[in-house]
């Protein structure tokens, strides 16, 4: 199919080129800083007929001015830093001071990093610092524009994190989730009516350095809410790729099965951690051993994740090795607790 390439800008207001949101097929479309977004794949179901409100693309959306990150763990406080860093204010928020604490330390010492390196001026490092503030409550961040949950992956708390989301946030607020695995489809079962501004903006870890934003739409997030994600993943320097709603979407569903195998390889005998990471080091040109990067993602975190796969898909492969379980069960999760599969230095 041919593609054409056009600035944003003109994309934005050329909706009869058939470029607006995920919604339509085939199309290319160059952002801001050279990020893109691929049009959804041919053949494909839920987002090619969305339900709900449609855009309009007459009506081009303000941009955001200050997002709510629910969570400030690994996720939530690298969103919370891209955000600021792209000039846009930030909430963080969690219901654990002492994670507060943790992502405020994080944030300052990031951002000197970059001063020190001489990737950033020191009144830029500044600005960003101040544009985010750090409460313990969702109502103190009331008048965001955007929010973004980034809490534990447990379907549940995420459900009552939503549940408050829609009570707190502007009737125009979207409703973004990092979710890793679960259907954005019943998360936005917990808002009813608003479900049109439930959408999946899964960054990677970690946020400031990694490009892709995997935007997920539920079977009812509308063509708006899926164009301001865009946006605004490309305002923070991002590049936002579709991805339909089935557990894990692309990225875990293809990632996860591979750290599950390293543990059972590890489990089985095949070879000690740190020569599994080599050999797919070496051998596949990965820049971090499967081992090594479930430590950074946190152990609890795969665990979770496979365990959404497992329930979802119901495939055997899915389980979570016995051996991962039980690092997870003896409080061993990885960089953020100092000793997963490997130990390191407290920070
Ligand atoms: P984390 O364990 O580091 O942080 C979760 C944070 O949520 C904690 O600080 C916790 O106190 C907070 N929290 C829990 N319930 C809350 C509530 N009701 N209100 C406010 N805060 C609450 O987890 P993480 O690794 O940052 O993952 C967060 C989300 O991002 C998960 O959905 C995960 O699947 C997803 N994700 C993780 C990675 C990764 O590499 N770790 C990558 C992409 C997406």
């Amino acid at each position: 199919m041919a593609v054409a390439l056009v600035p944003h800008v003109r994309l934005r207001q050329g909706a009869q080129l058939g470029v607006h949101g995920l919604g339509e097929r085939g199309g290319v479309r160059h952002g801001a800083k050279g990020s893109g977004v691929r049009g959804i794949p041919d053949g494909d179901s839920v987002i090619a007929a969305p339900i709900g409100p449609t855009y309009d693309p007459g009506l081009m959306p303000t941009p955001v001015k200050t997002i709510a990150v629910i969570g400030a763990g690994t996720m939530g406080s690298g969103i919370a830093l891209t955000a600021a860093q792209a000039g846009i204010a930030a909430v963080q928020i969690d219901s654990n001071p002492a994670q507060l604490e943790k992502a405020k330390a994080y944030h300052a010492k990031t951002l000197a990093r970059a001063v020190e390196k001489g990737k950033m001026q020191q009144a830029d490092a500044d600005a960003a610092l101040k544009r985010i503030c750090y409460v313990g409550s969702m109502a103190e961040a009331k008048a965001a524009d955007w929010a973004v949950e980034a809490a534990t992956e447990n379907v549940e708390v995420k459900k009552r994190i939503f549940r408050e989301m829609q009570a707190t946030f502007p009737a125009n607020a979207v409703l973004a989730t990092n979710t890793s695995s679960i259907s954005i489809t019943d998360l936005a079962s917990a808002v009813g009516a608003d479900a049109h501004r439930v959408i999946g903006m899964h960054f990677f870890n970690p946020v400031p350095i990694m490009a892709l934003v995997e935007v997920i739409k539920g079977i009812a997030t509308s063509d708006e809410t899926t164009q301001r994600t865009i946006d605004l993943a490309i305002a923070m320097g991002k590049t936002p790729v579709p991805a339909n709603d089935r557990a894990g979407f692309v990225s875990n569903r293809v990632l996860m099965p591979m750290i599950n195998e390293a543990f059972h390889a590890w489990m089985g005998g095949v070879a000690k951690p740190e020569d599994i990471d080599q050999i797919m080091k070496l051998g596949c040109n990965f820049p971090m051993g499967p081992l090594r990067l479930a430590d950074f993602i946190g152990l609890d975190v795969c665990h979770d994740i496979m365990m959404v796969l497992y329930r979802e898909l119901g495939d055997q492969k899915f389980f979570p090795c016995p051996l991962l379980r039980q690092l997870v069960q003896a409080g061993r999760l990885g960089d953020k607790s100092g000793r997963g599969v490997f130990e390191y230095a407290r920070k």
